[in-house]
Formats: C-alpha cells, sequence, structure tokens
C-alpha cells in the first residue's frame, strides 16, 4: 500500500532546543513510523529574513541535521534534504508567482505580524511577501498529502490549497491539496521563563550534556511568591513546571510535585532534582549520541547527498507536469 506523504522543514537558524524537541522533533519521529515523510533544511527561508548575513546557514544546516538525527529521525525511513539543492522548487516558485493575486500574499497574517515585529531587519522586500509562496512549492512539488503545523501556519497551508486550486482549475488537475494536520504544543519556557529562544540565551539545547542541563535548571525561574522555602507555591504559574509536564509521569507529578509545591513541603530545589530525574535520563542519550555524531560530519553530508537526489526525483516529475500543464 503506498504511503500518505507527508512534508515539513526547518530553518537552519541554529541548534535546536527543547522547544524544537518537543514542538517538532518528537511529531516527526512517530509521523515517519506511519507516513512517506520528506523533512528539509530550508535554507532559502532563512535567506528571506538573514539575506544581509547568510555567513551560517550552511554550519546551522550540519547543526540542525545532527539535532534531528540524535533526536531519532531515521534517514532510511524519511528523506532529510536542502531547499537550495532542489532547485525545481525556485521554479516552481516562480510559475506560481505568475497567478497568484498579490492579495492572497498580503493578507497571510504572519507577513504583516512578522513586519511589524522584526524591526532590525528590513523586511519590506519581494522575497519576504513571496516567502508563503515559497512554500506552497515546497509542499507542492511533492505532492504532500498533510503537513504538520500549528495553529499559526494554517492560513499558509491554506494558501497552499488555493494556490494548488488555482493551478488545477487554470491549466489541468496536477497538483494535491495538503491537509493541515494539527499539531499541538507544548508551552515550553526557557531557563527564566520566557520562551525558550536562542535570542533570549535561555536555551536548554540537544546538544547540552547532562552538567550543563543541571547548570541551567538548577537556578531556573520559579514561582516568584515562592521567595522563601515556607512560602507555598502555584505550579500552574511556574515554567519548572512546565518542563515537568513533558517529561515527569503524570502519576508523580500529582502525588508528588502538586502537592509538595502547594504545601510548601518540597523546596524548588528538591523540585527540580524530580524534573532532573526524569529529564536526564532523555536528554542524556540525545546529546551523547549528538556528541557521537558530530565526529562524523561526513555521515551528514552522505544523508543529504541521498535525500536530496530521492527528493529531487519526485520534484522533478512534478515540475514536468507542471510544465507540460503550463504548455511550456
Ligand atoms: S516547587 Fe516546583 S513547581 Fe513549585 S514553584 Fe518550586 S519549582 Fe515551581
Amino acid at each position: 500500500m503506498t504511503r500518505k506523504r507527508v512534508l515539513s522543514g526547518m530553518r537552519p537558524t541554529g541548534r535546536l532546543h527543547l522547544g524544537h524537541l518537543f514542538g517538532a522533533l518528537d511529531n516527526w519521529r512517530k509521523l515517519q513510523e506511519t507516513y512517506e515523510c520528506f523533512f528539509f533544511i530550508a535554507d532559502w527561508h532563512a535567506l528571506t529574513t538573514d539575506y544581509a548575513d547568510p555567513s551560517k546557514i550552511k554550519e546551522y544546516t550540519v547543526e540542525v541535521v545532527l539535532d534531528w538525527l540524535a533526536a531519532g529521525l531515521d534517514p532510511e525511513r524519511a528523506t532529510f534534504f536542502v531547499q537550495s539543492r532542489v532547485p525545481e522548487h525556485a521554479e516552481l516558485h516562480l510559475l506560481f508567482s505568475m497567478f497568484t493575486p498579490l492579495a492572497w500574499l498580503e493578507r497571510v497574517p504572519t507577513y504583516k505580524e512578522q513586519r511589524d515585529q522584526i524591526t532590525d531587519k528590513d523586511l519590506g522586500t519581494y522575497g519576504f511577501l513571496g516567502y508563503p509562496l515559497l512554500q506552497a512549492a515546497d509542499i507542492l512539488i511533492y505532492k504532500a498529502h498533510f503537513v504538520p503545523v500549528g495553529v499559526d501556519q494554517v492560513p499558509h497551508v491554506e494558501l497552499t490549497r488555493e494556490v494548488a486550486r488555482r493551478f488545477n482549475f487554470l491549466y489541468r488537475p496536477v497538483l494535491v491539496e495538503p491537509e493541515a494536520l494539527l499539531t499541538e504544543f507544548p508551552k515550553i519556557p526557557g531557563t527564566d521563563g520566557r520562551k525558550m529562544s536562542k535570542s533570549y540565551g535561555n536555551s536548554i539545547y540537544l546538544a547540552d550534556d547532562p552538567e550543563t542541563v543541571i547548570a541551567k535548571i538548577k537556578p531556573m525561574t520559579t514561582d516568584p511568591a515562592r521567595v522563601r522555602r515556607k512560602d507555598p507555591g502555584n505550579p500552574e504559574v511556574c515554567p519548572v513546571y512546565d518542563l515537568h509536564r513533558v517529561f515527569t509521569p503524570e502519576a508523580e507529578r500529582q502525588a508528588v510535585v502538586v502537592p509538595g509545591c502547594t504545601t510548601a513541603g518540597i523546596g524548588c530545589l528538591d523540585c527540580k532534582q524530580i524534573l532532573l530525574k526524569h529529564a536526564l535520563p532523555v536528554l542524556g542519550p540525545i546529546a551523547e549520541r549528538r556528541a557521537a555524531l558530530a565526529q562524523d560530519p561526513d555521515t551528514v553530508h552522505a544523508i543529504l547527498d541521498d535525500g536530496t537526489k530521492r527528493a529531487q526525483a519526485v520534484a522533478s516529475t512534478t515540475l514536468g507536469d507542471v510544465k507540460a500543464a503550463m504548455q511550456i
């Protein structure tokens, strides 16, 4: 039986952290069991915002793939590739740009939001406006059935479906309308309680060895109401408890952590020890695998070479069908 196809990508913007692990990689690892998955490094997408300084993109490409492998993504089951090495994406993007109304792009919510939020870069560019259309090309060129996304990315999948419909209507039905595979992301705060982000310097990376993880968790921000050991706390407002939710079994949280916190039966350091007891057996092996893989960068390059060839075979077939339909 032919498996349904899934496509997802990541921008190479640096080492991956727990936000990526629980927000994407855990899900991708499950998807690779059921679907034919294509996972790509979206280096052209990185250029839409980082065009002025592309110096790290190649290095980060390798870092991200090391993190994927360490987190359990399997290049035997899924196809890993680099977007810019499959130029068919760019050609399809160009062809789509001929019939995509400008208003479709201008109304994508993330376009306006990011233009307003990112003030240190000039995003009044053609590439930035067009990136959801490039994303549509990324998806449609593989005739993907599903795209795993968070709720904020649903409008991008909707745009992709509209592009496919318009193409199929104008020329002939070649493209597959993908569906959003809505993914719920757990809240992963950084060590200072804000969203975990490289730019805040509050991240726990997949590359962090156990000593580093311990050193980051111990001083982590907790419920500010627990000033003294005897003050009761509220796990619902504590970033440490958000991490418990992803690492500590529910039964132990309810039996030990919640009552211990709310009655001041345990201190925050005890609580962090419980978290570490569950987090380190997950994170330690990931960091270890990653360190071993990092010794052998040729393996990463070979995986990407092989995956890129497989991806390109599919992409060039679709592009051939598209061009035939458009009579060029
Ligand atoms: S005991 Fe745990 S959940 Fe409660 S405030 Fe301290 S770290 Fe947070």
